[in-house]
């Protein structure tokens, strides 16, 4: 998947020199042993930098900014290892404007009884230092992460692990750039909102394009192109005629490769990452892009259905996000479609017209024909699958008319209890936490949308922190929400983020 650059994190070990040159020489031994097993672990994603001690006002400063500066930093870990005097660190986070997390460990794991003294204890005094830094931090309203425990603990690499993906949101937010080349459906509410604001909260560039201008793209790629990806096609997936005539079905199949190369090539030209379409306005397209747009969304691109453009860019910043993740279970844009209210069984079926995304497949993956129920086209081609069971998340991001807000659900997604061979889309079906009725009870007080951008591999926690960073809010709903709290805590931030 194209993404942005190879990121890495620094790490800065904060003190001071008051203890002497032997101490100080210890704390940056002990930092470049903590970063080279965090290098070494397997656990921790992005190469971590180790950086010289910050002893004073000026190095810290210059070492922030310097970060600033570094296009390749993503974000730097902080650490007093002995006590820092905090206001030594005002200007320099005054100044730095990257993902910050305060790692609160400890050299040693555990207290050497036998021989500590008060030079261990001055040299080994992280429970002391990283109080002073976290004050200054808080005064002074900085969004930051805190991970306590001690280095060697793989679940403290591990959440040091999440917060690198929620950094990696943070910094490649403002180089999505989202092509509409259509307007949002007529009298839908959900999928408008500010592009202005969008862009100064989120840095995201959406822009529209004459669905034409795409649709030349398309008809430009050669036939030969198109007969090279329909191969790959029909190696790749299962073909289901079901009655259809083979030639004909393959021509459209071939429509669908055609818009597929055409529109990555002019999305590619163009250096946009996400894409907007919409069934009513389809101009020269002889499709409704399905297919072509289930295979952009695999290989990274963000997509909104019916002109959403604030879901593609949630799909996009997402499938950024979870780029190169282990063992990836995938990312979607998503739509909550019709429910099962069997006592016991409860969940939502969720689908699209065609746009699902195939990196949330379970099992094989079928093309199939078939007519659109709405629009004025000719048959789609799609590609046709379930998708994996599991936790897993899905967002919504809303413009409340002054402000944004994310909602995210922690879901669990199942298998339909029987197959469903007549419903030509694929699908997923979860159960939203903590049940049916409060998740989808909380998610209608919050506002949340009919689209989402879903995914397996993010947490509610990094998305969450993804908001506080982008300075909007963020609605939880998930095992511990009850109605009550949650309305509450819609007033109350009605007030906080007015
Ligand atoms: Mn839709």
């Amino acid at each position: 998947m194209k993404t942005g650059k190879a990121y890495k994190f620094w790490f800065c070990t904060g003190s001071q020199d008051l203890y002497g040159d032997e101490c100080l020489r210890n704390v940056a031994e002990h930092s470049k042993k903590i970063v080279e097993a965090f290098n070494a672990s397997g656990i921790i994603p992005y190469e971590i930098v180790w950086k010289p001690t910050l002893i004073t006002n000026e190095l810290i400063r210059k070492t922030f900014n310097e970060a600033n500066a570094d296009e390749e930093c993503a974000g730097v870990i902080t650490w007093m290892h002995t006590f820092s005097p905090a206001k030594s660190w005002i200007l320099g986070l005054q100044e730095f404007r990257k993902p910050l997390l305060h790692l609160h460990t400890q050299f040693n794991q555990e207290i050497p009884y036998d021989t500590i003294d008060m030079d261990f204890m001055n040299e080994n005094q992280s429970a002391h230092g990283d109080r002073e830094y976290g004050h200054i931090v808080t005064r002074m309203g900085i969004e930051r992460k805190v991970v306590v425990g001690h280095w060697s603990d793989e679940k403290v690499q591990e959440k040091i692990a999440s917060w690198m993906g929620t950094a990696i949101g943070i910094m490649e937010s403002s180089h999505i750039r989202v092509m509409r080349i259509a307007d949002n459906m007529r009298n839908v509410a959900v999928t408008e909102g500010d592009k202005v604001e969008a862009q100064i909260k989120f840095g995201w560039e959406i822009d529209a394009y004459p669905v034409n201008e795409i649709a030349e793209a398309v008809a430009a790629v050669s036939e030969a192109d198109t007969n090279t990806l329909v191969e790959e096609y029909y190696d790749k997936y299962q073909i289901l005629l079901e009655g259809r005539d083979e030639a004909e079905f393959r021509k459209h199949v071939a429509v669908q490769a055609q818009i597929e190369i055409g529109f990555e090539r002019f999305l590619e030209e163009k250096n946009y990452q996400a894409i907007v379409t919409h069934f009513g306005d389809l101009g020269a397209l002889k499709q409704l892009p399905g297919l072509a747009i289930q295979r952009l969304m695999e290989k990274g691109y963000g997509f909104g259905g019916e002109g959403d453009w604030k879901t593609a860019a949630m799909v996009r910043l997402m499938k950024i996000m979870t780029a190169g993740k282990k063992d990836a279970k995938g990312t979607s844009f998503m739509e909550d479609y019709t429910y099962n209210l069997v006592p016991g069984k409860e969940g939502i079926l969720q689908a699209h017209m065609l746009e699902v995304c195939p990196t949330i497949a379970d099992g094989p993956i079928s093309i199939k024909v078939n007519p659109l129920s709405m629009g004025d086209r000719e048959d789609p081609a799609r590609l046709v699958f379930t998708a994996k069971t599991g936790p897993a998340i899905a967002t919504s991001l809303i413009d409340l008319g002054n402000r944004f807000r994310l909602i995210i659900n922690s879901v669990d997604c199942k298998k339909t209890e029987a197959p469903m061979p007549k419903l030509p889309v694929a699908t997923a079906f979860w159960t939203p936490q903590p049940d049916l009725a409060t998740g989808a009870e909380a998610w209608i007080l919050a506002g949340g949308a009919h689209h989402t951008a879903f995914t397996y591999d993010l947490t509610a926690e990094q998305m969450g922190d993804w908001a506080a960073a982008m300075g909007i809010e963020a609605v939880y709903i998930d095992n511990e929400t009850t109605i009550r709290s949650l309305k509450n805590e819609l007033r109350w931030n009605s007030v906080y983020y007015r």
